[in-house]
């Protein structure tokens, strides 16, 4: 196999070591099962921010007023699942926790 080795981070003490799969601890402190690195679901929340159009927001204007008036306006919250691998989880985890927001635009 010439797959390149990946590496997971322990979440307590942010060793990094090769991913070996499901239950293993980590070498530094011995935190386990240590995360590995396959995606996976992630329960998230999805808290309704804007209405645009092209690009831009038609939140406030006339047009975008019966949309705003359904179930989808400033502060609704939706449940979902995103498939993040490791790296990406902790790279939102990071961020959010320093205050910044991820905004994505939904697609179906
Ligand atoms: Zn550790």
């Amino acid at each position: 196999m010439d797959d390149p080795i990946k590496f997971v981070t322990c979440p307590e003490c942010g060793n990094q070591q090769a991913d070996m799969g499901k239950n293993v601890a980590c070498e530094e402190c011995g935190f386990g099962p240590m995360p590995t690195a396959e995606p996976k679901f992630v329960d998230v929340k999805l808290v309704f921010e804007d209405w645009k159009k092209g690009g831009i927001s038609v939140y406030q204007t006339e047009e975008g007023a019966p949309l705003s008036y359904g179930d989808f306006h400033g502060g609704t919250t939706f449940c979902a699942q995103i498939k993040l691998d490791e790296e990406e989880e902790i790279e939102l985890k990071e961020a959010i926790k320093k205050g910044y927001s991820p905004v994505f635009r939904l697609c179906l």
